[in-house]
């Protein structure tokens, strides 16, 4: 195999705008870059949910877990501006969204491939890992459409629940 040929296929993986692999040191100089490499203005709005989001590595929340954290962080900010915010980071690709039922969304911060376990209940979503494979099959897409991607949540509840 040529070996530049490689060399191609890794950059163009690498021009995601969520590339925060290289981003290291200061989170919150590394938010305010993560927010121009996607062209959004880095208001302190902003830059104080992209820090509470982004500082603490992969997680999921919900826009009333994060207005939680941010309440305590003495955020001065709105549920409202929070829902428009995640939304803003998930259309441009810094986050991804995953509906686990009709009431709640949970906003991921790891965009990458993968699935997750849903504890119904204790409503707690977590990846899991990577190595495990979900379909072995990927259904056949419908004429003029390819599939973009397979999200599985898989329900979990304790096996000797009484409740
Ligand atoms: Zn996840």
């Amino acid at each position: 195999m040529d070996p530049t040929r490689t060399i191609l296929v890794q950059q163009d993986s690498a021009t995601a705008p969520a590339d925060r692999g290289a981003l290291t040191g200061c989170p919150w100089h590394d938010v305010k870059t993560m927010l121009r490499q996607v062209g959004l203005r880095p208001t302190r709005q902003r830059m104080a949910l992209g820090w509470i989001l982004f500082g603490k590595g992969d997680r999921h929340l919900t826009a009333e877990m994060l207005y939680e954290e941010a309440t305590r962080a003495k955020v001065p900010v709105s549920l409202a501006t929070i829902y428009n915010t995640l939304h803003q980071f998930t259309d441009v690709g810094l986050l991804r969204q995953v509906a686990v039922d009709g009431s709640k969304a949970y906003f991921d911060t790891n965009v990458g491939d993968h699935h997750h376990f849903f504890i119904e209940g204790a409503n707690e979503l977590f990846d899991i890992p990577g190595a495990e494979v979900i379909l072995d099959k990927t259904p056949t897409a419908p004429e003029g459409f390819e599939v973009a991607r397979v999200d599985v949540v898989v329900r979990l509840r304790p096996k000797n629940s009484n409740t």
